[in-house]
């Protein structure tokens, strides 16, 4: 049997894996790094934690005989992306990237594009406001340099140890409806939303509720792409076929 790594952690491993999961000529493993303690259920096994870095992940293809690797990390996880090209590069293995499209901002949206967490705290600015933080409880640190602004954070675990006083903490995983993205923007007077260009259809309702609601969203962009992708599973799975069949014409 053909074996097949998914680096996954998002919604599109998940259905990758679910649309592998009945061809009898693959065996498809999920990999996930452990960050959350109830990961949804895969249809197929799933191994976890890291594997020591890019020269782990290559030795983890080789001793496995991985005979492709999709990264289907989440367009955030820069480092596992990384680490993946360079393990595939190095074992000769070939990688297919699935990565979702980015949000694009659209007519009423007030975005203010910005690099990455420090910036978005500076664009903030100095007078205090109530902010939304649509952030991991990893990615919260830069906003310990603005203390003035009352935070409401929401992520998927809970937060241990917050860089700021004045917070509200609210536990859950998407996906969320627009209706109540509004209800609870109003709940809490929110004036300004941090967002991560995430993409995708599970967490977008908070950018129409900004939009309905006329609130400014502080985006935060995308780190550099790691090598070309494929947007979607149909073009995935045909991408996997395709690069399935040059290794077997290669290997015999
Ligand atoms: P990261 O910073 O790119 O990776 C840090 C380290 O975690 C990697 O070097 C690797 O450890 C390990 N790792 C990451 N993804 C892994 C995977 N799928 N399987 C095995 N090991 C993995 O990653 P991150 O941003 O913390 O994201 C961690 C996971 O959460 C990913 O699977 C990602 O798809 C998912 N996720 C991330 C975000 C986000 O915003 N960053 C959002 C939703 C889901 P070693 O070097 O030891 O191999």
């Amino acid at each position: 049997m053909t074996k097949i790594l998914i680096l996954g952690g998002t919604t599109e491993a998940r259905a990758l894996a679910e649309a592998l999961s009945g061809r009898d000529d693959l065996a498809v493993t999920v990999s996930l790094a452990g960050r959350t303690a109830s990961p949804v259920p895969h249809p197929v096994p799933v191994r976890t934690g890291g594997f020591g870095g890019a020269e782990g992940l290559a030795q983890y293809l080789a001793a496995e005989r991985v005979a492709l690797l999709v990264d289907a990390t989440h367009p955030f996880a820069a480092r596992i992306s990384r680490h993946a090209s360079m393990a595939c590069a190095a074992a000769g293995v070939p990688i297919l990237r699935l990565v979702r499209p980015e949000w694009v901002a659209g007519e009423g949206d007030r975005w203010t594009a910005v690099a990455d967490g420090p910036a978005a705290s500076a664009a903030l600015g100095p007078a205090p406001r109530r902010v939304f933080l649509a952030l991991g409880r990893q990615e919260l640190a830069p906003f310990a340099s603005a203390p003035q602004h009352r935070y409401v954070v929401r992520s998927i675990e809970p937060v241990d140890a917050a860089p700021f006083a004045d917070a509200v903490f609210i536990r859950a995983r998407g996906p969320f409806d627009v209706a109540a993205e509004e209800r609870l923007f109003r709940e809490h007077g929110i004036e300004v939303v941090v967002a991560k260009n995430s993409g995708g259809g599970a967490s977008d309702a908070k950018l129409a509720a900004a939009r309905r609601l006329g609130l400014p969203v502080v985006m935060i962009a995308r780190p550099p792409p790691e090598g070309e992708a494929v947007a979607d599973v149909a073009t995935a799975l045909a991408a996997i076929d395709r690069a399935l069949r040059r290794e077997t014409v290669s290997r015999f």
